[in-house]
């Protein structure tokens, strides 16, 4: 007899079950459990218990899962505080821990060779034959024509026909259809030396490229090689977001036919269940997605790709907190297969592994169409204002437009803050909206004579009133721009413009975006404004002005990262300017012009931020020099919450003391910066060290309370 740990969904720990025969860690197989059937995964074999076993009741897949992916799975539910089962969750999908057998399978058939026409007699039968030397003598079993139905029984009877693949049957084409408007382009040189360099070695690299530089066309390569040395090799491309990616997609299936699908969350349980299992039976070779594409078992993974590396959506911001970084990482590592991360603006920890020489760096320093780098230009909003002009569009930013429309070119417009504008006051008593469930303001959003205000946290609504709650006066002051006063102001200033507005308001639908992007890119002399959502991947010829309407939203948080974040995202927006032919324009509008941050933007002077950036952290020893982790109380009641964050926190000093470790390991605790967020209080506990290996272990051998989350390496601390 054997004994195996299974994983069970919804199951938190994993129990020990008995076989007869040997099992595989990975194996899908059925088990008892409360009386029940269930479907669980072997994840380790273990010896003969003390206790009582039940026995595996069958086993429906051997090795369903690769044992490296098992591995994986264990490493971040340690690294992580999750559960094993947990983490498994996100790896299989839901449908495979109900129903063994999710999908249906098919049968692809070969016509038996030495067979000839002149040993068969039966005339449909020489039809049946003659119809499949047409399709080279191969057949799926969903693709026998009804008049050869019963032929095709006859052959299978005879064995004239061999059963030789079996693949899923898929019901929709999983854009799988390739594009047909990109073209793979013939490398620049400098795209062919990156190439070169990153496909020299198996060792990580930092392909450090500025935006416009032809990355894309580096990773299909890249791709390409190595697909030419195996054929069943498989790639992983991770981006943060696949909904702003059209274009990329594209690309890819153009070079790879077929043989790419996207993941990401939002895909339907039908469809990830057939992705998964295609790319598990390595009829995928290319798989796009967001974070979690990391996840999905690739038994012949032989190369990731990771663009933008820089992002936060690379942060799973649920259990397990991990940075897909890691994931990558430890696939890299136990595969030895090379990997790279892609970006203009790396994460500090990346340009930290350059440092340190764990990567190696490649460089795109220029456009591939050797337009000159955008020209930055800051405009001083403090000015603007004692000119007494308060709306988002500055003067010179009017002037701008202007001039890229008598150029007959397009202007995109971003500002990071949906609704009409941030808080609203009373004029007389000071009394602000704010909401009832978060410590937070209400936005004020406007859509033709209605105004809401709206909570951009909880969600919560309230109409906007008639006067103040508070003194019943009328008059009200508005702080900051949302993108739908832009655009109002916008309507104003430019009647005849069409506007395209995209935010998390006017974009709602699955396709919305991409539509919108279209009908922009078809329109001459129109403006493109939005959030977030455009500062991204976009590639439009006639854009030759990018205007960021407010560079400071986000600068103002007490964050150690701020300041890195505004100036990646800013660079990605102005990578959107002059990316053919003419060099574009930016403006960029900010009350704080003296930032050392838009002197180095200005100069596109990435480098030079960076090396300051990464001096000041030295010197402060913040992460990269140290770690720093984030244990997190949420709860309904303040005073719980504060109670468990004193009692955790006096708990951790006392074990650091007795081992040690307090000269070594920080212990402090803090209310979150927004104290109260969906009507619950938020308390911190931090864990500092620069010994990330000392930390790590003392994580591990305390003895955590229940009701707390754990994140090892949070994107920011307030
Ligand atoms: P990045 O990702 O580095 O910002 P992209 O991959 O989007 O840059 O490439 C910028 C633009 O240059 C795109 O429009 C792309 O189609 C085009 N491009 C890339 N490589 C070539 C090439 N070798 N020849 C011609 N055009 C190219
Ligand atoms: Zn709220």
């Amino acid at each position: 007899m054997r004994y195996y740990q299974i994983a069970l969904r919804q199951v938190q720990d994993t129990y020990t079950w008995a076989s007869e025969s040997a099992l595989n860690v990975g194996d899908l197989v059925e088990v008892p459990f409360r009386n029940k059937p269930k479907i669980g995964v072997v994840v380790l074999e273990v010896d003969e218990p003390e206790f009582k076993t039940a026995l595996v009741t069958q086993t429906f897949e051997t090795k369903f899962i690769d044992r490296l992916y098992i591995n994986l799975a264990l490493y971040l539910s340690q690294t992580h505080f999750t559960a094993l089962s947990k983490v498994l969750t996100l790896m299989i999908p839901e449908a495979f821990w109900t129903k063994a057998k999710p999908i249906k399978h098919i049968t692809q058939f070969k016509l038996d060779e030495e067979l000839t026409l002149e040993f068969l007699k039966h005339p449909t039968q020489k039809g049946y034959f003659e119809y499949l030397n047409s399709k080279k003598g191969l057949i799926w079993e969903d693709q026998v024509p009804d008049e050869f139905k019963n032929t095709h029984k006859t052959f299978l009877k005879k064995t004239f026909l061999k059963a030789i693949k079996s693949s899923i049957k898929t019901e929709h084409s999983l854009n799988l259809a390739p594009a047909k408007s990109d073209q793979n382009f013939e490398l620049t040189p400098a795209q062919a030396s990156a190439l070169k360099n990153i496909t020299n070695n198996s060792k990580g690299k930092l392909l450090w490229g500025v935006t416009g530089s032809g990355k894309t066309e580096v990773y299909k390569h890249f791709f390409k090689t190595l697909q030419t040395k195996d054929s069943e090799a498989q790639f992983l491309f991770l981006l943060p977001e696949i909904a702003l990616t059209p274009q990329l997609i594209k690309a890819f299936q153009n070079m790879f036919p077929g043989e790419v699908a996207v993941w990401h969350s939002n895909l339907t349980a039908n469809e990830k269940v057939q992705v998964w299992a295609r790319v598990k039976n390595g009829d995928i070779k290319v798989l796009i997605g967001t974070r979690s594409a990391a996840l999905v078992p690739m038994p012949n993974l032989a190369a990731i790709v990771m663009d933008e590396e820089h992002e936060w959506t690379f942060k799973n911001e649920f259990n397990p907190r991990f940075w897909t970084h890691e994931l990558v990482e430890f696939l890299a590592k136990e595969k030895n297969i090379p990997y790279v991360y892609g970006s203009a603006t790396p994460k500090l920890r990346t340009y930290h592994l350059v440092q340190t020489g764990e990567l190696d760096l490649v460089e795109l320093p220029d456009r591939v169409h050797q337009t000159a780098l955008p020209n930055i230009e800051i405009v001083d909003l403090k000015q603007e204002a004692k000119r007494g002009n308060f709306a988002p569009v500055s003067k010179r930013l009017e002037e701008a437009i202007r001039h890229a429309f008598e150029n007959k070119k397009q202007v995109v417009l971003f500002l990071n803050k949906r609704g009409f504008s941030g808080s609203a006051m009373c004029r007389f008593c000071g009394d602000a909206f704010g909401c009832d469930n978060c410590d937070m303001s209400l936005k004020l959003h406007r859509s033709g004579n209605r105004s809401m205000l709206i909570c951009h946290v909880c969600g919560a609504m309230k109409n906007f009133p008639k006067c103040c709650p508070a003194c019943k006066k009328e008059e009200f002051n508005y702080r900051g721009w949302g993108t739908q006063q832009l655009e109002s102001q916008l309507k104003e200033l430019f009647p005849e413009t069409k506007l395209f507005r995209a935010d998390r308001d006017s974009i709602t639908g699955r396709y919305d975006f991409e539509n919108l992007l279209s009908e922009f890119k078809n329109t001459p002399q129109s403006i493109l404004l939005g959030t977030q959502m455009i500062a991204k991947g976009l590639d439009f010829s006639d854009v030759a002005l990018v205007g960021i309407v407010m560079a400071d939203v986000g600068l103002h948080l007490p964050d150690h990262h701020a300041e890195e974040r505004v100036y990646q995202l800013l660079e990605q927006v102005s990578g959107r300017a002059g990316r053919r032919h003419t060099q574009g324009q930016i403006l960029v509008q900010t009350y704080q012009d003296e930032l050392p941050l838009f002197t180095y933007l200005r100069a596109h002077d990435t480098k030079g931020f960076m090396q300051q950036k990464y001096n000041e952290h030295e010197k402060l020893k913040l992460p990269p020099f140290s770690q720093i982790s984030k244990i997190i109380m949420v709860d309904p009641s303040k005073a719980s919450a504060f109670a468990l964050c004193k009692s955790l926190h006096a708990n951790l000093v006392a074990a650091l003391k007795e081992q040690n470790l307090n000269d070594n390991i920080e212990a402090t605790w803090a209310p979150a910066f927004f104290p109260k967020l969906h009507n619950k209080y938020w308390f911190y506990v931090f864990l500092k060290s620069d010994d990330a290996k000392a930390l790590n272990k003392f994580m591990q051998s305390f003895d955590w309370p229940k009701g707390i989350k754990i994140d090892v390496s949070p994107v920011s601390l307030i």
